[in-house]
């Protein structure tokens, strides 16, 4: 049985370090995995203002974040930086502030230094009501700053994968994270007011690298709502009855689909999120060798996950979302179990555990089967707890793979 809503059990961090500049800074204590920062004493203290703007609530800690900035060494990812090939890579996205969240001076807690470093500074307050900051560093394959572009995400998460789908292999790639940190964006592409350009997105950019060089054929699994079922056969392959799949040849076919998939998806919504943070979806672009095949050469599955941030969200009682809230932990966990499975080359994928993972179930099969998990955070210090819930997770998904890295 699986338990819900209970939060990740984490073992400590491992030993990580997180390149400083040389200038030591007495009030930043050392520590291997949390560096904390304290207020300095009230005659010490800046002035508000300091940095030309007007107060913000907790504009001490805007101050003390800014302060340990200046010490660390950023040097951001960039397109010319090497790619990796990994089986499993795990990945975090900032997004940058929206507009509300510039208006109220909403101070950003997460800083990414490095090309996989990220740091959360997390506003704690001693009983003595003394400040200080709990500085906790975590470790990716990558890490995107909020400046990153879609393309960049995508030539090192999604892009890589593409050739193991002509290799005969399965490819996933999972948007993972909060509502309203970037999941949709990053896959589905920009949107802007009501207009989205779908051809910014993950989705759009892997049917064209699938298609540019090749001619291959993409089905589209979003079917005008229709409720569709998922069984298993005799031979224990998952089938989704009555699904949808549409013969494409080019990306610009695939992106119309997109564009129609998605307004499917958010039709019918009051808020750009209401409904979409509640479900997950999923592009699956399939190869077959030609017309007439009904084998399958490769598939690659790309996900565009329902908002993590429930799985806390013990207030509602509403039943329906109740029950919701139920099938979306259910199914973030039981994703989280599988890729853990893949890792570890284990004989037993637990894909039964949810409908997102049955669905899923190819992805997780076979020596070629490769992941990519992009975990996105928002910056704000409103979402501080969301955020460490999100990297928490993509910490434990990334723990297995064994090669964990130290440096920045
Ligand atoms: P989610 O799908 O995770 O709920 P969205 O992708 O809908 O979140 O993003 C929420 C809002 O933030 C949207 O208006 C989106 O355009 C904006 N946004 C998200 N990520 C970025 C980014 N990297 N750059 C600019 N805007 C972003
Ligand atoms: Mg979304």
């Amino acid at each position: 049985s699986v338990k819900e809503n209970e939060p990740d059990k984490m073992p400590p961090l491992s030993a990580v370090k997180c390149r400083r500049k040389s200038v030591a800074d007495p009030e930043i204590n050392k520590g291997s995995k949390r560096l904390s920062c304290v207020a300095k004493p009230p005659d010490r203290q800046t002035k508000r203002g300091k940095f030309g703007e007007a107060s913000r609530p907790n504009q001490k800690f805007y101050e003390m974040i800014q302060h340990f900035r200046e010490t660390l060494e950023i040097t951001p990812l960039s397109t010319t930086d090497h790619i990796e090939p990994h089986r499993i890579s795990v990945c975090v996205r900032k997004r940058p502030f929206n507009k509300p969240e510039i208006t109220r001076k909403e101070i950003d807690v997460v800083s990414i230094p490095g090309k996989g470093a990220l740091l959360v500074h997390e506003p704690k307050q001693k009983v003595d009501l003394t400040k200080y900051l709990d500085n906790q560093v975590f470790h990716f394959d990558y890490s995107f700053n909020e400046t990153a572009t879609n393309e960049l995400v995508y030539k090192f998460t999604a892009k890589p994968l593409v050739q193991s789908i002509f290799d005969g292999g399965m490819a996933t790639c999972f948007a993972y994270g909060q509502t309203g940190s970037g999941k949709t964006h990053t896959m589905g592409g920009d949107f802007t007011g009501k207009q989205q350009n779908s051809s910014k997105g993950i989705y759009a950019m892997a049917a064209q690298d699938l298609l540019r060089d090749y001619n291959g054929k993409v089905y589209d699994l979003l079917n005008k709502k229709t409720k569709l079922r998922v069984l298993e056969d005799e031979r224990q392959q998952v089938q989704v009855v009555g699904l949808e799949e549409v013969y494409v040849t080019t990306s610009e076919e695939v992106i119309k689909i997109i564009q129609m998939g998605s307004s499917c998806r958010t039709s019918g919504q009051t808020s750009a999120n209401a409904n979409s943070s509640r479900s997950h979806a999923i592009l699956q672009i399939v190869l077959r060798r030609n017309d007439r095949a009904t084998t399958m050469h490769g598939k690659f599955s790309l996900v565009d996950l329902a908002g993590n941030e429930r799985g806390t969200d013990v207030s509602s009682n509403d039943r329906i979302t109740l029950v919701e809230t139920a099938e979306i932990n259910r199914s973030l966990l039981a994703l989280k179990e599988c890729i853990r499975s893949l890792g570890m080359n284990s004989d037993h994928i637990p894909f039964r555990m949810s409908t997102l993972t049955k669905v899923l179930r190819d992805s997780f099969i076979g020596e070629k089967s490769r992941t990519c998990m992009i975990a996105m955070v928002s910056p704000g210090l409103a979402s501080c707890e969301y955020t460490m819930n999100t990297l928490r997770y993509a910490d434990r998904v990334k723990e297995l793979k064994g090669n964990s890295k130290a440096n920045c």
